[in-house]
């Protein structure tokens, strides 16, 4: 038996943001949608164990599904 180890980003959140932003990659102006992710390290791809990152802020266009982090 042998254990397939990988990293997948995972995230999560449905709120939007309050003001409309530009998107940078397909020049909507809309609401983001806010998501939190971090970095898993995962055992069959799907199963995540240890967090690699912190907590990263990011938004996400409704339009193209660019995700843009936030400082
Ligand atoms: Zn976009």
């Amino acid at each position: 038996m042998f254990l397939i180890i990988g990293t997948k980003f995972f995230s999560w959140g449905s709120d939007l943001t309050i003001q409309p932003m530009r998107c940078s990659q397909c020049n909507v102006v809309a609401p983001f949608k806010i998501l939190k992710g971090m970095r898993f390290l995962t055992l069959f791809f799907i199963i995540p164990t240890i967090p690699l990152s912190g907590v990263k802020n990011m938004v996400e266009c409704p339009n193209c599904g660019a995700k843009f982090l936030q400082s």
